[in-house]
């Protein structure tokens, strides 16, 4: 990878600013000082400082974002606002992207990444990743529906993974439930209640894997990932 790149990832500046860094002498690649922006360089093997501060290179970011209703799960859209604007410039890169999707009406929690292969593993049908929702129903979800859960419900003449339907609490009209998937059908959640014959009002994922939404975490807030939360996604 060229200097100039490598600086520039690391957060040191803009291409154009770590260029000025280096023509100015106050970058040094393995104790020596470099005053070509093209050298090449490994960022696992060379010691690359900035006025004699070793910078260390991150490949890959891990983020938790709590989505807020109302924006999309895209990198890009001509229309509505993406997640990826809910980020501050300074943690904003161009090859972040959200790890499946949430509609643009639920909220919750929302991985955000640009390790391709840990998001294709979590995404994968195969790894069964368990994902909790939290709905509220118009209608009174029954003993009947869990039991449609567990067996599978044909969505598109496909049976869904057996489900957990978790009735936390019912009014003469309405609900509200736990959903725990294995997998990730387009609009999963809303259409398996509505072939119970009833409608989600309100959708947020709380978890995914062992990685819980925290509570602390305001809507349209996110943070990095613990090494620890990392690991346990893997
Ligand atoms: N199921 C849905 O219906 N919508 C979501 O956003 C996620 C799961």
């Amino acid at each position: 990878m060229r200097l100039d790149k490598f600086l520039a990832e690391v957060g040191l500046g803009s291409r154009k600013e770590v260029k000025q860094l280096i023509k100015k002498g106050q970058i040094s690649v393995n104790q020596q000082i470099e005053k070509s922006e093209k050298k090449q360089v490994e960022p696992e093997k060379d010691q690359i400082a900035f006025q004699g501060e070793p910078l260390h290179y991150q490949e890959f970011y891990y983020y938790l974002l709590h989505k807020p209703a109302g924006v999309v799960s895209a990198t890009e859209d001509s229309r509505d606002r993406t997640v990826m604007d809910l980020f501050a410039p300074v943690d904003y890169r161009s090859d972040l992207f959200p790890v499946g999707r949430l509609d643009k009406d639920t909220e919750g929690l929302l991985l955000i990444t640009n390790d391709g292969q840990l998001a294709h593993e979590l995404l994968s049908p195969k790894k069964h990743v368990e994902k909790e929702y939290f709905a509220k129903v118009a209608g009174v979800m029954t003993v009947e529906d869990q039991q449609r859960f567990v067996e599978g419900i044909l969505l598109d003449g496909e049976k869904t993974l057996p489900a957990e339907l978790l009735i936390d609490e019912t009014t003469a009209d309405s609900s509200k439930v736990r959903i725990i998937l294995h997998e990730g059908k387009f609009h999963q959640v809303k259409r398996m209640v509505k072939a119970c014959g009833k409608e989600v009002t309100y959708l947020k994922r709380i978890r995914m894997g062992d990685l819980e939404l925290p509570s602390g975490l305001v809507k349209g807030n996110y943070r990095l990932l613990t090494a620890e939360e990392i690991a346990s996604l893997k």
